[in-house]
């Protein structure tokens, strides 16, 4: 498929995501990334889930990626834990948040992209609607990711070969995500040997078709996102996309409840 193909593509599902089911109108996924890519730095404590360097949410962001595998190697060094990665996008919690179009992203298949494009849309949506502060990231990653599920089930709902792929991939989630949780958990217990517990980690990865190795960068990255997921699966996997995004601080509480 060619680019202009692949560019149609994506601004058609993020105008789904604004006629459609509420997001607001917004300059997402126009204008690429500077050099295309996203480049990220996860760093975390050697021997505790937290991040390397204070006054830091555990991710550095990168425009350049030799600057990035640098910054990698250069904590390793120093004994933290780090791992470099690429995003497909980011939504900025500043200004209005937009997305920007990467080669990534161009790269995906349609199932891979339209997930990213929903997921961005409804932090889009919770940055512009003000609906909730940075130190509730765990809430709005799991019900983005929701939301993204719930609206590509709509989207591809005459498309069975598709809509067969969004399934499988949901439950790989789920199955990822469960395995995430359960070290997570054992990673903050008080006295923890981190270095057991990773090592155990590493080894039961091959279960999970996990092919990278796992290291409490990774751990500490995940643990943005566990909490919540599992939870906000069981009680948000069939709604309606629509009410997820008219009734967002409703579904905070309930994911909060006990
Ligand atoms: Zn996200």
């Amino acid at each position: 498929m060619n680019l202009e193909r692949r560019t149609e593509f994506i601004l058609g599902v993020k105008q789904y995501a604004i006629d459609e089911l509420g997001i607001p109108d917004n300059d997402s996924f126009l204008e690429m990334y500077p050099g295309g890519k996203v480049h990220a730095v996860y760093h975390a404590l050697p021997n505790r889930l937290e991040p390397a360097i204070k006054k830091d949410p555990g991710c550095q962001i990168f425009d350049d990626e030799q600057e990035a595998r640098e910054f990698a190697r250069s904590m390793r060094k120093e004994g933290y834990h780090a791992m470099y990665t690429t995003f497909c996008s980011y939504s900025k919690n500043e200004k209005n948040g937009e997305a920007p179009l990467t080669t990534n992203l161009l790269k995906e298949d349609r199932v891979y992209q339209s997930y990213i494009i929903f997921h961005e849309m409804f932090h889009l949506h919770c940055t512009v609607n003000k609906i909730v502060s940075n130190r509730r990231l765990d809430l709005e990653e799991a019900l983005a990711d929701t939301f993204a599920y719930c609206s590509q089930r709509e989207y591809f709902a005459d498309d069975t070969v598709r809509f067969k792929q969004i399934k499988t991939r949901r439950d790989r989630v789920r199955e990822l995500n469960d395995f995430y949780a359960k070290y997570i958990a054992l990673l903050r217990e008080k006295g923890a040997d981190t270095e057991k517990i990773l090592a155990r980690a590493n080894k039961e990865q091959h279960r999970h078709k996990i092919k990278h190795r796992l290291n409490m960068a990774f751990f500490l990255r995940e643990s943005f996102y566990a909490p919540y997921y599992g939870r906000a699966m069981d009680l948000f996997d069939h709604s309606d996309p629509r009410d997820l995004v008219a009734n967002t601080r409703e579904c905070y509480r309930q994911m909060l409840e006990k």
